[in-house]
């Protein structure tokens, strides 16, 4: 039951109604038996400040922040942490004290998927396809992981180029087209492979990168952060081929479960936060 001294968590975006993380959060909050509430906080871009100034007021203990405010927050925040700082990009605010602080869960969710498929990143080579918001994520955990380089395929290297200045000081990051020779020969070399576009996402589920998988030494990871459908063409393709793959279900999760740790300091059931975003998903 929620009292009056119910503690107040919640997405902050617009749109939100479609967002599976108030069902996910709640379920976890009442299995730890932890007196919180999340709720859905919808609010158009020009009411953002308002809003913020709002849940500070209101003594919210933070929330989780998505499309399209995961960077406009970060001026209006009294303090950033280093991922959110390096990506550019919040998505989760905690309230410490009398303080505002953004975080980047997707960071430790990333990693949580690497962990989940056994993988150690350290001193692999890693080709990396897209560039555009999760693409940040992706790349700052894998230079934290301190892969030996990572090659990233795109259709627009222009584009992309930007991206990998950001990062320059922090690994060794190339861009190149997707049929650039180059890459082709990046893919051959490559320990993993990490899908960061939408290529294949639900509903069109026939679609597929377009990148030689023949080429990519069997030993290779595939990771395709795609989480519907639970299984896309290229890790099809790529498990026929031999590959160990892991889907986007565990960064999902694991960005949720940081966000909750960080609000709560409690570990929360992870089992039980993958069994309900699965239901609700695709
Ligand atoms: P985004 O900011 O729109 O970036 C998409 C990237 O993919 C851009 O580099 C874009 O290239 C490229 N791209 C898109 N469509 C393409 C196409 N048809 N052909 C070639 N390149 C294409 O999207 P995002 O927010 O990074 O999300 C990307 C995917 O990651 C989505 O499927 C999303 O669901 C998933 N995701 C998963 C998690 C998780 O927790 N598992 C978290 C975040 C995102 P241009 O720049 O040339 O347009």
């Amino acid at each position: 039951m929620f009292t009056g001294r119910t503690k107040n968590l919640g997405i902050l975006g617009w749109p939100v109604e479609h967002s599976l993380s108030p069902a996910m959060q709640n379920a976890a909050l009442q299995k730890a038996g932890l007196d919180y509430v999340y709720v859905a906080l919808p609010v158009q871009p020009k009411h953002l400040g308002d809003a913020v100034a709002g849940l500070r007021h209101m003594g919210f203990a933070g929330w989780n922040v998505t499309i399209p405010h995961k960077s406009e927050i970060l001026p209006l925040l009294d303090d950033v942490h280093e991922d959110a700082r390096v990506i550019g990009a919040v998505n989760t605010v905690v309230r410490s004290g009398e303080k505002l602080i953004g975080y980047n869960t997707d960071v430790a969710g990333f990693l949580a998927g690497l962990e989940a498929a056994g993988c150690t990143a350290e001193g692999k080579h890693a080709v990396m396809l897209g560039a555009g918001g999760a693409a940040r994520a992706v790349l700052w955990g894998l230079c934290k992981s301190k892969v030996s380089d990572i090659v990233v395929g795109v259709r627009n290297p222009q584009k992309a180029q930007a991206l990998a200045d950001d990062f320059r000081e922090y690994g060794r990051i190339s861009v190149f087209h997707w049929a650039n020779d180059v890459f082709a020969e990046a893919l051959s070399q490559a320990e993993l492979l990490i899908n960061t576009t939408p290529i294949g996402m639900y509903p069109k589920v026939d679609d597929m990168p377009p990148v030689e998988l023949k080429r990519l030494p069997k030993s290779a990871l595939v990771y395709d952060i795609i989480y519907t459908p639970e299984k896309t063409k290229l890790l099809q393709e790529a498990e026929r081929l031999g590959h160990s793959v892991v889907n986007g279900e565990p960064m999902l999760v694991g960005q949720g479960a940081e966000a909750f740790r960080l609000w709560t300091g409690v570990q929360p059931d992870e089992a039980l936060m993958r069994r309900i975003l699965r239901e609700g998903l695709v």
